[in-house]
């Protein structure tokens, strides 16, 4: 994404001028504070109709509430997220949305368009992955994740610690662990295949959207992959018959080069399977680097 480092940047800002430069899990309320957006919430009902309106709607109730509210200054925003999500969830959309009012260019949307004059389906995706990498790194606090992230060994307990610490959802923190560790590490997220009708099956799963390598096994197993689907046999999937993190240290993968030394945890949250693999490079004389 070639405006990462514009992002980086922008969220590195907000958080020293607010003051909550370092303060986990960071304290989105006080972003708002001082951003001077308002941030309302709603249930999930509330949510469903909000999101079935125009664009357009959306933007005349958002100014009648501001004026309602007696907001003179056009700084002054309001967004609206959902009040019931899991703490993780909803810390992530109000990040996210933090994001499309801080973001220069995501302005346009607001404030510029009407039904004739809406974004290409492009620009809007591309919006979205703006707003949630902002909501990472908002979360994650940037190069103050990585220091930390590299103070563990890589596992998931590590991933999971870190996720409390942060108040951030596994999924998230696995995905920005194995992308900023400086172990060769890679981690993938599969989901059960869908069964007939609304049931899911199983014993067939697929690495979606993609596995997450850190630099440092891109630049040393370039060649490597993560399985793009599993079997019911594969040591990853045995996870999901208990409720802790399994713990593997060999695995029978032919991509896996000869002289590696391999482990591996997965864990299995009711709906995705979590997989964090380390591989290393054993010497002629056994040491690993
Ligand atoms: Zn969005």
């Amino acid at each position: 994404m070639p405006s990462a480092r514009d992002i980086t940047d922008l969220t590195r800002a907000l958080l020293r001028r607010a003051d909550v430069y370092g303060i986990l899990p960071t304290p989105i309320e006080q972003l708002y504070e001082f951003s001077q957006i308002e941030c309302f919430t709603f249930g999930a009902e509330e949510q469903r109709r909000w999101e079935r309106l125009r664009e357009s709607a959306q933007n005349v109730v958002r100014s009648m509430f501001q004026k309602l509210r007696g907001f003179g200054d056009l700084r002054e925003k309001v967004v609206f997220v959902a009040s019931d999500a899991p703490i993780a969830r909803d810390r992530f959309v109000k990040g996210h949305e933090l994001g499309h009012q801080l973001i220069p260019w995501h302005r346009v949307r607001r404030e510029y368009m009407d039904d004739n004059h809406t974004l290409s389906p492009a620009t809007r995706a591309l919006f979205e992955r703006e707003a949630n990498f902002f909501a990472a790194e908002v979360l994650f606090q940037a190069e103050l994740f990585s220091n930390r992230a590299r103070d563990f060994t890589p596992n998931l307990d590590a991933v999971f610690t870190l996720a409390e610490t942060h108040q951030s959802s596994r999924q998230a923190t696995l995905w920005r662990f194995a992308e900023v560790h400086d172990y060769p590490i890679a981690a993938g997220i599969y989901y059960p295949n869908r069964g007939t009708g609304s049931s899911r099956d199983l014993s067939r799963w697929t690495l979606w959207p993609r596995q997450i390598a850190s630099p440092a096994f891109e630049r040393r197993f370039p060649e490597f992959f993560l399985p793009h689907t599993l079997d019911v046999q594969h040591p990853f999937v045995q996870a999901t018959s208990r409720r802790s993190i399994l713990q593997g240290t060999a695995l029978e993968l032919q991509s896996v080069p000869p002289n590696t030394k391999c482990s591996w945890s997965s864990w299995w949250s009711g709906h995705a399977l979590l997989v964090l693999l380390s591989l290393r490079k054993r010497s002629r004389f056994g040491i690993t680097f």
